[in-house]
């Protein structure tokens, strides 16, 4: 059964921008899918259609048997917990240390006590420490994270996305500040978590080799349509 299920979701910004039309696919539980297509083809907004961080205009999107659509504010911050965001850019807090970002995904993003290290239980600092070996910090545990380099940084976001114990991963653009020898150890990282660990990953791309190799399924989109929806086997150029 599909842990993800997107059925018409379309999205228009204002009366002009239709960014989805009509989206459908759905997602196994434990799947590593690549969406793909041009810039401004709509992946980013399908991303945030998916947590909510915007509205869809009109559609269902169905997470864990529960349309995320439906939900009042309180019932979508614990779905959410359940849902980790990888962005471009990292969006972690600067001034923080390594550890005071990956335990910040604990708190939902709220900033204000994210630099006392003393509200967290020794378990959860246990815990971020693990995940931040796994991912190869080990030695940048109480750097400040604008002393890292992208590729550590874009760790870091993932560290604070599974502190979470999320059953999914949403990556956008996940690579597309890095070079390609962090690209690799970004990717590497994604298809652990969801080979090892089971979680369900989505990820945003624009680069299709990089696709081809790592994902089960593609989703090809373009004009905030579906184009392609399958295996990376049976890819064509004119695809
Ligand atoms: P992609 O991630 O594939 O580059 P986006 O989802 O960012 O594409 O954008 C899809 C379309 O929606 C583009 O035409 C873009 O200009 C438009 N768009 C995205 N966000 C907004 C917004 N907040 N307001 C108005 N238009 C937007
Ligand atoms: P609320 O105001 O309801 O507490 P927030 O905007 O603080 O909601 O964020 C709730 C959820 O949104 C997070 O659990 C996460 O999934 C996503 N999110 C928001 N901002 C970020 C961020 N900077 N990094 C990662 N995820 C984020």
């Amino acid at each position: 059964t599909a842990l993800l299920e997107v059925a018409h979701v379309s999205k228009k910004f204002g009366n002009d921008t239709k960014a989805l039309s009509d989206v459908n696919f759905s997602v196994r539980e434990g799947e590593f899918v690549s969406i793909i297509g041009p810039s401004g083809a709509g992946k980013s907004t399908l991303l945030r259609c998916i947590n909510r961080m915007i509205d869809a205009s009109s559609g269902e999107i169905n997470f864990d048997n529960v349309n995320i659509l439906s939900l009042n504010k309180r019932e979508l911050k614990k779905t959410r917990t359940k849902i980790g965001m990888i962005f471009q850019h990292y969006n972690l807090v600067n001034r923080l240390t390594v550890i005071e970002n990956t335990l910040h995904g604990r708190l939902g993003f709220k900033t204000t006590f994210a630099g006392m290290l003393g509200i967290y239980t020794e378990e959860e600092k246990q815990q971020a420490i693990k995940i931040l070996n796994v991912l190869g910090l080990n030695e940048q545990i109480f750097k400040r994270s604008d002393q890292l380099s992208g590729g550590q940084k874009q760790r870091v976001g993932i560290a604070r996305a599974l502190i979470q114990n999320p059953r999914m991963l949403l990556c956008d653009e996940p690579i597309a500040s890095l070079d390609p020898s962090s690209s690799k150890v970004i990717m590497d990282h994604l298809k652990n978590i969801s080979v090892k660990m089971g979680i369900t990953v989505l990820v945003n791309l624009h680069q299709v080799d990089v696709a081809l190799k790592y994902s089960d399924t593609i989703i090809g989109i373009n004009g905030g349509q579906v184009v392609y929806n399958g295996s990376p086997k049976n890819i064509t150029p004119d695809d």
